[in-house]
């Protein structure tokens, strides 16, 4: 099946590509399980050197890179440096600190000596999606290769030039061809990847719905999962907050990357006594962004990735609006050529509307108001979802009380909730489970063997 390029600035064709065919992914699946042993017993020096060759083969080229993910996906320019520049500061991390995450850990028992020591699962295969294309993909890999496994990536059927340029880096690099595989096929292909022998573990970054179907099949073929899902990250603004700055953190929280984040701000939960005017600053910021060609270095916001994409997010928002919800910009798309759908605010979203209950991917922020600051976070915690979340307040110790009882992976206080390499992410409920980046992301793909001796 054959795979494309649809610029969403435009909707035109750009490019289509093979998909993989069954020999190829037989080829690709042998090349990785013969590859494992020896790059398990590849030395973490050697492994970093070669992750550190990465990084450089990233910021070299980072202008050509960033060029590819927004034709592909339509992020704007500067977040698409923004995103490989980060993937290089990633592997560097890994590179640096893999062999002391994974160091043996002595724990007194009866025998003479007992420890943990950490070995690769073998072959992980990553399915990814769209949104960060090269950061999903290096979050991922890094950890999973500097443990010393192999890997295999499905990517998103909408970056097929994202994938492949991605494997070629990693063969530029210098790490073998079975080491790092892309492989060009669409998700119904996934479930019997999963039950192949060769794949010992999966890791996904998609939706809810997908994670669920690949937990379900791995979990017939017992194999290992992390799964990085959606998310509604309530962003709780209480009556003592600084509003100035809450409200322009939030309009980069909700917008950023045109709203397709798993942790954007999906849910703005005002106090009542402040909503009018933290809504009026906000709405103030959210008016004066740029929407348009993320190609030029003045846009602001770009397109959404897919016409279907944005159709639904409109329909989620249309929907709420029929039940009572009060739009108060934007809250429809852009006619003519490209995948626009314009910046938007909802106000007075209630339980019930599919702005209240389901994921939010795209530029509409949706306000709740909260009577006070116990029901602020009653709300925040009424959400299928469990990624992220940040509390707005000048008292410290009360956004740090409240910030430990929200229902979420992370939970940040003054603060836009983001990844860090040096911080876990991952989420709870249906945001999924297992963690990514720091130590705990390394230590998911490998077997903690536990070693006992007389
Ligand atoms: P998606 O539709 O679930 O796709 C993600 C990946 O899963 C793609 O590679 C897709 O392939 C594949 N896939 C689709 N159906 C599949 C199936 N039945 N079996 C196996 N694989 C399948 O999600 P998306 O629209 O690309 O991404 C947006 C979602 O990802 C949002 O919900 C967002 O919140 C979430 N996300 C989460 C995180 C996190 O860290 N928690 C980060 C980023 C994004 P095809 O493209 O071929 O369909």
């Amino acid at each position: 099946m054959a795979l494309a390029t649809i610029n969403p600035f435009n909707g035109e064709h750009v490019k289509s590509l093979d998909g993989s065919t069954a020999s190829e992914i037989d080829v690709a699946l042998a090349g990785a399980a013969s590859s494992a042993p020896i790059w398990a017993a590849t030395t973490f020096a050697r492994r970093a050197a070669l992750m550190r060759n990465v990084a450089a083969i990233l910021r070299g080229q980072s202008e050509s890179w960033a060029q590819l993910i927004t034709l592909e996906m339509g992020k704007i320019i500067r977040e698409a440096r923004a995103e490989v520049e980060k993937c290089a500061v990633t592997c560097e991390f890994y590179a640096e600190h893999a062999e002391r995450f994974l160091a043996d850990e002595e724990i007194e028992s009866d025998a003479g000596l007992s420890y943990v020591a950490y070995f690769p699962l073998g072959t992980v295969l990553a399915v990814m999606p769209w949104n960060f294309p090269f950061w999903q993909v290096f979050r991922f890999a890094a950890p999973a290769l500097m443990a010393g496994n192999t890997a295999v990536l499905k990517h998103a059927s909408n970056v097929p030039q994202c994938s492949l340029a991605i494997e070629a880096i990693f063969r530029d690099a210098g790490f073998s061809e079975g080491v790092f595989r892309s492989l060009l096929i669409p998700g119904a292909q996934v479930q019997g990847l999963i039950a192949d022998p060769r794949i010992h573990a999966v890791s996904v970054t998609g939706s809810e719905a997908t994670g669920r179907k690949i937990a379900a099949a791995a979990g017939a073929a017992l194999k290992k999962t992390v799964l990085e899902l959606g998310g509604s990250d309530a962003f709780v603004v209480l009556a003592d907050a600084d509003l100035e700055l809450a409200a322009s953190i939030g309009v980069a929280a909700r917008y950023l990357n045109g709203g397709q984040s798993c942790i954007a701000a999906k849910r703005f939960i005002l106090v009542e006594s402040v909503a009018d005017r933290f809504l009026e600053l906000f709405r103030r910021r959210a008016g004066a962004l740029r929407l348009g060609d993320p190609g030029d270095e003045g846009t602001d916001v770009g397109p959404m990735a897919r016409a279907d994409l944005r159709d639904e997010l409109d329909r989620q928002v249309q929907d709420s609006v029929r039940m009572g919800a009060v739009p108060v910009m934007g809250c429809g798309p852009v006619s003519g050529p490209g995948f626009f759908y314009r910046i938007s605010i909802l106000d007075r979203v209630q339980p019930g509307m599919r702005a209240y209950e389901e994921e939010i991917f795209g530029p509409v922020a949706i306000v709740i108001r909260a009577a006070d600051e116990e029901d602020a976070l009653r709300i925040a915690n009424d959400s299928r979802y469990g990624l992220g979340g940040s509390i707005w307040t000048r008292d410290i110790g009360k956004g740090e009380h409240m910030a430990r009882r929200l229902q979420s992976g992370a939970a940040f206080v003054n603060g836009m909730v983001r990844s860090d390499a040096r911080l876990p992410f991952g989420g709870i409920k249906a945001s999924g489970y297992g963690r990514e980046l720091s130590y705990l992301g390394i230590r998911e793909f490998v077997n903690a063997k536990t070693v006992w001796i007389k």
